[in-house]
């Protein structure tokens, strides 16, 4: 299943808008980090295509 995704940074607040995969449940981002060094607090928000 594809998904688009909203990832906000809690750190900077800087935002990203991309394409994942949903298998099973799990979400597949390839997203690591934000520009800010922040790899673990984010807000993910799921948008089915
Ligand atoms: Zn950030």
């Amino acid at each position: 299943m594809r998904v688009k995704v909203t990832i906000t940074c809690k750190k900077c607040g800087e935002r990203f808008i991309l394409r994942a995969r949903k298998d099973q449940g799990k979400l597949e981002t390839g997203f690591k980090q934000c520009i800010c060094d922040n790899s673990s607090m984010f807000e993910i928000e799921e948008i089915p295509v």
